[in-house]
Protein backbone atom coordinates (compact mmCIF):
# COMPACT_ATOMS: atom_id res chain seq x y z
CA UNK A 1 0.00 0.00 0.00
CA UNK A 2 1.72 3.75 -0.92
CA UNK A 3 1.96 6.19 1.82
CA UNK A 4 -1.05 8.02 -0.01
CA UNK A 5 -3.12 5.02 -0.17
CA UNK A 6 -2.46 4.20 3.51
CA UNK A 7 -3.77 8.02 4.17
CA UNK A 8 -6.93 7.72 2.38
CA UNK A 9 -7.63 4.86 4.23
CA UNK A 10 -7.18 6.39 7.28
CA UNK A 11 -9.05 9.56 6.55
CA UNK A 12 -12.23 7.47 4.77
CA UNK A 13 -12.67 5.50 8.29
CA UNK A 14 -13.41 9.20 10.54
CA UNK A 15 -16.68 10.76 10.21
CA UNK A 16 -16.03 13.71 8.49
CA UNK A 17 -16.03 13.30 4.43
CA UNK A 18 -12.74 12.99 3.12
CA UNK A 19 -11.42 16.17 1.44
CA UNK A 20 -7.28 16.99 1.21
CA UNK A 21 -4.69 17.32 -0.60
CA UNK A 22 -1.56 15.27 -0.49
CA UNK A 23 1.35 16.44 -1.57
CA UNK A 24 4.43 13.13 -2.03
CA UNK A 25 7.79 15.08 -1.16
CA UNK A 26 9.99 11.82 -1.93
CA UNK A 27 8.47 11.86 -5.23
CA UNK A 28 8.83 15.53 -5.81
CA UNK A 29 12.44 15.44 -5.06
CA UNK A 30 12.74 12.12 -7.19
CA UNK A 31 11.52 14.12 -9.82
CA UNK A 32 13.17 16.94 -9.19
CA UNK A 33 16.80 15.74 -8.76
CA UNK A 34 16.04 13.96 -11.78
CA UNK A 35 15.36 17.22 -13.34
CA UNK A 36 17.95 18.98 -12.65
CA UNK A 37 20.44 16.43 -13.22
CA UNK A 38 20.08 15.98 -16.77
CA UNK A 39 20.59 19.53 -17.58
CA UNK A 40 23.82 20.41 -19.55
CA UNK A 41 26.75 22.59 -18.18
CA UNK A 42 26.01 26.48 -18.12
CA UNK A 43 22.09 25.59 -17.55
CA UNK A 44 20.24 26.38 -14.07
CA UNK A 45 16.36 25.35 -13.31
CA UNK A 46 14.96 27.83 -10.74
CA UNK A 47 11.55 27.03 -9.62
CA UNK A 48 8.55 29.36 -10.53
CA UNK A 49 6.85 28.96 -6.92
CA UNK A 50 3.55 30.64 -7.73
CA UNK A 51 2.62 26.35 -9.09
CA UNK A 52 2.70 25.86 -5.41
CA UNK A 53 3.86 27.96 -2.40
CA UNK A 54 3.61 25.78 0.75
CA UNK A 55 6.21 25.83 2.75
CA UNK A 56 6.96 21.52 2.77
CA UNK A 57 7.06 22.00 -1.40
CA UNK A 58 9.90 25.09 -0.66
CA UNK A 59 11.77 23.55 1.72
CA UNK A 60 12.22 20.55 -0.14
CA UNK A 61 12.74 22.11 -3.63
CA UNK A 62 15.28 24.54 -2.10
CA UNK A 63 18.61 22.53 -2.02
CA UNK A 64 17.48 20.75 -5.68
CA UNK A 65 16.96 23.87 -7.39
CA UNK A 66 19.04 26.46 -8.33
CA UNK A 67 16.63 29.17 -6.77
CA UNK A 68 13.40 30.43 -6.83
CA UNK A 69 10.86 32.74 -9.36
CA UNK A 70 8.91 35.12 -7.43
CA UNK A 71 6.70 37.52 -8.74
CA UNK A 72 5.31 39.39 -4.97
CA UNK A 73 6.69 40.57 -2.19
CA UNK A 74 4.66 37.47 -0.73
CA UNK A 75 6.48 34.93 -2.44
CA UNK A 76 9.75 36.88 -1.00
CA UNK A 77 8.67 36.37 1.94
CA UNK A 78 7.79 32.30 1.87
CA UNK A 79 11.24 31.84 0.40
CA UNK A 80 13.32 33.67 2.82
CA UNK A 81 10.77 31.67 5.65
CA UNK A 82 12.72 28.65 4.52
CA UNK A 83 15.83 29.46 2.95
CA UNK A 84 17.24 32.73 3.65
CA UNK A 85 20.06 32.20 1.40
CA UNK A 86 18.64 31.36 -1.66
CA UNK A 87 18.91 33.20 -4.93
CA UNK A 88 15.79 34.60 -5.86
CA UNK A 89 14.48 35.99 -9.25
CA UNK A 90 11.69 38.94 -9.39
CA UNK A 91 9.68 39.21 -12.35
CA UNK A 92 6.42 40.04 -12.14
CA UNK A 93 4.26 42.16 -15.08
CA UNK A 94 3.43 45.11 -12.14
CA UNK A 95 5.92 46.00 -9.66
CA UNK A 96 4.76 48.40 -6.66
CA UNK A 97 7.63 50.43 -5.77
CA UNK A 98 7.41 49.32 -2.26
CA UNK A 99 7.73 45.35 -3.39
CA UNK A 100 10.98 46.81 -5.61
CA UNK A 101 12.92 48.51 -2.14
CA UNK A 102 11.66 45.17 -0.33
CA UNK A 103 13.33 42.84 -2.82
CA UNK A 104 16.76 44.49 -2.59
CA UNK A 105 16.35 44.45 0.71
CA UNK A 106 16.07 40.61 0.82
CA UNK A 107 19.08 40.93 -1.41
CA UNK A 108 17.20 39.10 -4.39
CA UNK A 109 20.13 37.91 -7.25
CA UNK A 110 18.11 39.79 -10.25
CA UNK A 111 15.21 41.73 -11.40
CA UNK A 112 13.35 40.73 -14.35
CA UNK A 113 12.01 44.15 -15.61
CA UNK A 114 8.61 44.52 -17.67
CA UNK A 115 9.02 48.59 -18.81
CA UNK A 116 11.52 51.80 -19.27
CA UNK A 117 9.35 53.26 -15.89
CA UNK A 118 10.30 49.96 -14.22
CA UNK A 119 13.93 50.19 -14.65
CA UNK A 120 13.70 53.78 -13.42
CA UNK A 121 12.18 52.62 -10.50
CA UNK A 122 14.46 49.99 -9.70
CA UNK A 123 17.81 52.10 -10.44
CA UNK A 124 16.26 54.80 -8.40
CA UNK A 125 15.67 52.37 -5.15
CA UNK A 126 19.07 50.87 -5.85
CA UNK A 127 20.97 54.27 -5.14
CA UNK A 128 18.75 55.21 -2.71
CA UNK A 129 20.32 52.22 -1.32
CA UNK A 130 23.38 52.64 -2.37
CA UNK A 131 23.82 49.52 -4.24
CA UNK A 132 23.27 48.31 -8.01
CA UNK A 133 21.14 45.13 -8.90
CA UNK A 134 21.23 42.92 -11.83
CA UNK A 135 18.39 42.58 -14.24
CA UNK A 136 16.84 41.03 -17.49
CA UNK A 137 14.95 42.69 -19.97
CA UNK A 138 11.49 40.49 -20.52
CA UNK A 139 10.43 40.64 -24.51
CA UNK A 140 7.60 40.21 -25.51
CA UNK A 141 8.41 38.14 -28.62
CA UNK A 142 7.08 39.01 -32.28
CA UNK A 143 6.95 35.27 -32.76
CA UNK A 144 5.60 32.95 -34.28
CA UNK A 145 5.50 30.23 -31.63
CA UNK A 146 4.55 26.59 -31.15
CA UNK A 147 1.57 26.31 -30.53
CA UNK A 148 0.99 25.44 -26.86
CA UNK A 149 -2.34 26.13 -24.48
CA UNK A 150 -1.55 29.42 -22.55
CA UNK A 151 0.67 31.85 -24.82
CA UNK A 152 2.10 34.75 -23.26
CA UNK A 153 4.27 36.38 -25.86
CA UNK A 154 3.88 36.43 -29.76
CA UNK A 155 0.10 38.20 -29.62
CA UNK A 156 -1.03 41.61 -27.48
CA UNK A 157 -0.23 40.29 -23.67
CA UNK A 158 0.71 42.78 -20.51
CA UNK A 159 3.90 40.48 -20.55
CA UNK A 160 7.36 42.40 -21.29
CA UNK A 161 8.66 44.76 -23.21
CA UNK A 162 7.83 44.89 -27.27
CA UNK A 163 10.66 44.42 -29.47
CA UNK A 164 10.09 47.89 -31.01
CA UNK A 165 10.91 49.13 -27.23
CA UNK A 166 14.27 47.53 -26.62
CA UNK A 167 16.49 49.95 -28.38
CA UNK A 168 15.10 52.33 -25.84
CA UNK A 169 15.30 49.99 -23.07
CA UNK A 170 18.62 48.73 -23.37
CA UNK A 171 19.71 51.64 -23.61
CA UNK A 172 17.72 53.00 -20.59
CA UNK A 173 19.66 49.10 -18.86
CA UNK A 174 23.20 50.38 -19.56
CA UNK A 175 23.03 53.67 -18.43
CA UNK A 176 21.18 54.04 -15.28
CA UNK A 177 23.26 54.11 -12.38
CA UNK A 178 21.53 51.32 -9.95
CA UNK A 179 21.06 48.30 -12.50
CA UNK A 180 23.64 46.00 -14.50
CA UNK A 181 22.55 45.08 -17.32
CA UNK A 182 22.78 41.42 -17.32
CA UNK A 183 20.98 40.00 -20.40
CA UNK A 184 17.24 39.04 -21.41
CA UNK A 185 13.97 36.69 -20.39
CA UNK A 186 12.26 35.37 -23.14
CA UNK A 187 9.12 34.00 -21.30
CA UNK A 188 6.69 32.72 -23.88
CA UNK A 189 4.69 29.66 -23.53
CA UNK A 190 2.73 27.56 -20.96
CA UNK A 191 2.23 23.59 -21.11
CA UNK A 192 3.61 22.78 -24.28
CA UNK A 193 3.96 18.94 -24.49
CA UNK A 194 6.40 18.76 -27.29
CA UNK A 195 10.11 18.37 -26.59
CA UNK A 196 10.77 19.30 -30.29
CA UNK A 197 9.13 22.20 -30.64
CA UNK A 198 10.62 23.37 -26.95
CA UNK A 199 13.94 23.02 -28.74
CA UNK A 200 12.90 25.23 -32.15
CA UNK A 201 11.75 27.96 -29.85
CA UNK A 202 14.79 27.72 -28.35
CA UNK A 203 16.86 28.23 -31.61
CA UNK A 204 14.27 30.97 -32.58
CA UNK A 205 15.59 32.79 -28.99
CA UNK A 206 19.22 31.57 -29.85
CA UNK A 207 18.72 33.79 -32.80
CA UNK A 208 16.97 36.85 -32.20
CA UNK A 209 19.26 37.26 -29.18
CA UNK A 210 22.50 36.85 -31.05
CA UNK A 211 20.89 39.32 -32.86
CA UNK A 212 20.07 41.81 -30.85
CA UNK A 213 23.82 41.77 -29.12
CA UNK A 214 25.01 42.99 -32.38
CA UNK A 215 22.21 44.96 -33.25
CA UNK A 216 21.87 47.10 -29.74
CA UNK A 217 25.64 46.88 -28.71
CA UNK A 218 24.98 44.77 -25.72
CA UNK A 219 26.64 42.24 -24.48
CA UNK A 220 24.30 39.20 -22.37
CA UNK A 221 25.61 37.50 -20.03
CA UNK A 222 22.30 35.69 -19.05
CA UNK A 223 19.72 34.07 -20.45
CA UNK A 224 16.09 33.19 -18.95
CA UNK A 225 14.40 30.69 -21.36
CA UNK A 226 11.06 30.78 -18.72
CA UNK A 227 9.37 28.08 -18.17
CA UNK A 228 6.18 25.99 -19.64
CA UNK A 229 7.28 22.87 -20.15
CA UNK A 230 4.00 20.17 -19.83
CA UNK A 231 1.62 18.28 -18.46
CA UNK A 232 -0.66 16.14 -20.19
CA UNK A 233 -3.55 16.11 -17.76
CA UNK A 234 -5.51 13.63 -20.39
CA UNK A 235 -2.76 10.56 -20.89
CA UNK A 236 0.11 11.28 -18.10
CA UNK A 237 2.23 8.82 -20.69
CA UNK A 238 2.42 11.67 -22.47
CA UNK A 239 4.57 13.75 -20.66
CA UNK A 240 7.10 16.51 -22.10
CA UNK A 241 10.24 14.37 -22.90
CA UNK A 242 12.70 15.90 -20.65
CA UNK A 243 15.07 13.29 -21.37
CA UNK A 244 15.12 13.85 -25.45
CA UNK A 245 14.73 17.71 -24.93
CA UNK A 246 18.04 17.85 -22.33
CA UNK A 247 20.00 15.34 -25.42
CA UNK A 248 18.96 18.22 -27.33
CA UNK A 249 19.71 21.24 -25.43
CA UNK A 250 23.38 19.96 -25.10
CA UNK A 251 23.85 20.59 -28.81
CA UNK A 252 21.83 23.97 -28.60
CA UNK A 253 23.91 25.12 -25.54
CA UNK A 254 27.12 24.44 -27.64
CA UNK A 255 25.42 26.42 -30.43
CA UNK A 256 25.10 29.32 -28.50
CA UNK A 257 27.73 32.37 -27.55
CA UNK A 258 30.18 31.32 -24.66
CA UNK A 259 29.75 34.26 -23.22
CA UNK A 260 26.49 33.56 -22.15
CA UNK A 261 27.32 32.09 -19.02
CA UNK A 262 24.02 31.39 -17.29
CA UNK A 263 21.19 29.57 -19.31
CA UNK A 264 18.14 30.06 -16.74
CA UNK A 265 15.08 28.11 -16.67
CA UNK A 266 12.23 28.74 -14.32
CA UNK A 267 9.44 25.79 -14.52
CA UNK A 268 6.45 25.80 -12.35
CA UNK A 269 3.78 22.94 -13.19
CA UNK A 270 6.69 20.80 -14.96
CA UNK A 271 8.17 20.65 -11.82
CA UNK A 272 5.32 20.28 -8.98
CA UNK A 273 2.35 18.67 -10.84
CA UNK A 274 2.62 15.22 -9.85
CA UNK A 275 3.62 15.72 -6.73
CA UNK A 276 -0.08 17.03 -5.69
CA UNK A 277 -3.45 14.94 -5.07
CA UNK A 278 -6.36 16.31 -4.44
CA UNK A 279 -9.04 13.38 -2.73
CA UNK A 280 -12.81 13.92 -2.44
CA UNK A 281 -15.71 11.73 -0.94
CA UNK A 282 -18.52 11.51 -2.85
CA UNK A 283 -21.54 12.81 -1.03
CA UNK A 284 -24.24 11.89 -3.16
CA UNK A 285 -24.96 10.86 -6.68
CA UNK A 286 -28.17 11.28 -8.94
CA UNK A 287 -29.59 12.20 -11.97
CA UNK A 288 -30.99 15.39 -13.28
CA UNK A 289 -31.85 15.59 -17.24
CA UNK A 290 -30.06 12.24 -17.83
CA UNK A 291 -26.93 13.13 -16.16
CA UNK A 292 -25.61 11.45 -13.99
CA UNK A 293 -23.86 13.55 -11.07
CA UNK A 294 -21.16 12.89 -8.34
CA UNK A 295 -21.47 15.68 -5.61
CA UNK A 296 -18.26 15.82 -3.81
CA UNK A 297 -17.08 17.77 -0.62
CA UNK A 298 -14.98 20.01 -2.35
CA UNK A 299 -14.54 21.56 -5.69
CA UNK A 300 -13.54 24.40 -7.48
CA UNK A 301 -12.84 26.66 -4.84
CA UNK A 302 -9.61 24.02 -3.96
CA UNK A 303 -9.31 23.03 -6.97
CA UNK A 304 -9.85 25.30 -9.91
CA UNK A 305 -7.68 24.33 -12.17
CA UNK A 306 -10.23 21.91 -14.23
CA UNK A 307 -12.35 24.61 -15.15
CA UNK A 308 -9.74 26.97 -15.60
CA UNK A 309 -8.01 25.05 -18.35
CA UNK A 310 -11.55 23.56 -18.99
CA UNK A 311 -10.81 20.16 -19.17
CA UNK A 312 -11.93 17.21 -17.35
CA UNK A 313 -9.71 16.30 -14.90
CA UNK A 314 -8.92 12.71 -14.19
CA UNK A 315 -9.37 10.51 -11.22
CA UNK A 316 -9.78 7.29 -9.62
CA UNK A 317 -12.18 6.06 -8.09
CA UNK A 318 -11.00 4.75 -4.59
CA UNK A 319 -14.17 2.57 -3.52
CA UNK A 320 -14.95 2.47 0.34
CA UNK A 321 -16.97 -0.20 2.09
CA UNK A 322 -18.14 1.60 5.36
CA UNK A 323 -21.83 3.06 4.85
CA UNK A 324 -24.82 3.78 7.47
CA UNK A 325 -27.32 1.04 6.40
CA UNK A 326 -30.39 2.47 7.23
CA UNK A 327 -29.91 5.59 4.47
CA UNK A 328 -30.14 4.64 0.92
CA UNK A 329 -26.33 4.44 -0.97
CA UNK A 330 -27.18 5.96 -4.25
CA UNK A 331 -24.21 4.78 -7.26
CA UNK A 332 -23.65 4.78 -11.24
CA UNK A 333 -22.74 2.00 -12.84
CA UNK A 334 -20.88 1.37 -16.04
CA UNK A 335 -22.04 4.84 -17.02
CA UNK A 336 -20.64 8.44 -17.38
CA UNK A 337 -20.87 10.85 -14.73
CA UNK A 338 -19.79 14.38 -14.17
CA UNK A 339 -18.22 15.45 -10.54
CA UNK A 340 -19.38 18.75 -9.23
CA UNK A 341 -18.24 20.43 -5.97
CA UNK A 342 -19.95 21.78 -3.25
CA UNK A 343 -20.66 25.43 -4.55
CA UNK A 344 -24.30 26.85 -6.04
CA UNK A 345 -22.74 27.10 -9.29
CA UNK A 346 -22.96 25.56 -12.37
CA UNK A 347 -19.23 26.27 -13.20
CA UNK A 348 -18.48 24.13 -10.11
CA UNK A 349 -17.21 21.03 -12.24
CA UNK A 350 -14.17 18.98 -11.96
CA UNK A 351 -14.95 16.16 -14.79
CA UNK A 352 -17.29 16.28 -17.30
CA UNK A 353 -19.02 12.97 -18.91
CA UNK A 354 -16.46 10.49 -17.51
CA UNK A 355 -17.07 6.61 -18.01
CA UNK A 356 -16.90 5.04 -14.83
CA UNK A 357 -17.32 1.31 -13.90
CA UNK A 358 -19.00 2.38 -10.38
CA UNK A 359 -18.92 5.03 -8.14
CA UNK A 360 -21.09 5.05 -5.07
CA UNK A 361 -22.16 8.10 -2.29
CA UNK A 362 -18.94 7.28 0.23
CA UNK A 363 -16.51 6.25 -2.01
CA UNK A 364 -13.51 9.07 -2.76
CA UNK A 365 -12.28 10.03 -5.85
CA UNK A 366 -8.79 10.95 -6.46
CA UNK A 367 -7.66 13.46 -9.03
CA UNK A 368 -4.05 13.33 -9.40
CA UNK A 369 -1.54 15.45 -11.20
CA UNK A 370 -2.92 18.29 -8.59
CA UNK A 371 0.14 19.78 -7.43
CA UNK A 372 0.40 22.50 -9.50
CA UNK A 373 -1.71 25.56 -10.17
CA UNK A 374 -4.30 23.42 -7.99
CA UNK A 375 -5.02 25.11 -4.16
CA UNK A 376 -2.66 27.77 -4.95
CA UNK A 377 -4.76 29.12 -7.94
CA UNK A 378 -8.41 28.59 -6.17
CA UNK A 379 -11.00 31.17 -4.81
CA UNK A 380 -10.83 29.62 -1.30
CA UNK A 381 -13.40 31.35 0.47
CA UNK A 382 -15.94 31.49 -2.12
CA UNK A 383 -19.04 30.13 -0.05
CA UNK A 384 -17.22 30.16 3.23
CA UNK A 385 -16.97 25.87 3.33
CA UNK A 386 -13.86 24.73 5.32
CA UNK A 387 -10.50 24.22 3.51
CA UNK A 388 -9.30 21.06 2.31
CA UNK A 389 -6.65 19.55 4.65
CA UNK A 390 -3.01 19.62 3.24
CA UNK A 391 -1.00 16.54 3.72
CA UNK A 392 3.13 16.37 3.39
CA UNK A 393 3.60 12.44 3.05
CA UNK A 394 7.62 12.57 3.22
CA UNK A 395 9.11 9.35 4.21
CA UNK A 396 12.22 10.99 5.09
CA UNK A 397 10.83 12.97 8.12
CA UNK A 398 8.47 9.66 8.92
C1 LIG B 1 4.19 31.23 -14.48
C2 LIG B 1 5.56 31.59 -14.92
C3 LIG B 1 6.55 30.60 -15.03
C4 LIG B 1 6.26 29.13 -14.81
O1 LIG B 1 5.49 28.64 -15.84
P1 LIG B 1 5.17 27.06 -15.94
O2 LIG B 1 4.31 26.98 -17.13
O3 LIG B 1 4.50 26.67 -14.68
O4 LIG B 1 6.48 26.37 -16.10
C5 LIG B 1 7.82 30.99 -15.36
N1 LIG B 1 8.13 32.28 -15.59
C6 LIG B 1 7.21 33.27 -15.51
C7 LIG B 1 7.59 34.66 -15.77
C8 LIG B 1 5.89 32.95 -15.17
O5 LIG B 1 4.97 33.91 -15.11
Amino acid sequence: MTALDALLRDRAARDEPVCLFAYDLDGLRRHVTAVVAALPPRCRMYYAMKANSAAPVLEALAPIVAGFEVASGGEIAKVRAVAPAAPILFGGPAKTPAEISHALDAAVTRLHVESVLELHRISAAAVARGTTVEVLLRVNLAGPFPSATLAMAGRPTQFGIDEADLPAATAAATSLPGVRFAGFHLHSLSNNLSAETHLEMLGLYRDTVVGWEKELGVVVKVLDVGGGIGIDYQDPAHHFDWDGFTRGLVAWVDSVPAHWREIQFECGRYLTAACGSYAVEVLDVKRTHGTAWALVRGGTHHFRLPVSWQHSHPFTVLPVERWDPSVPRPSVTDDRVTVAGELCTPKDVLARDVPVARVRAGDVLVFALAGAYGWDISHHDFLSHPHPEHVFLDDDRA
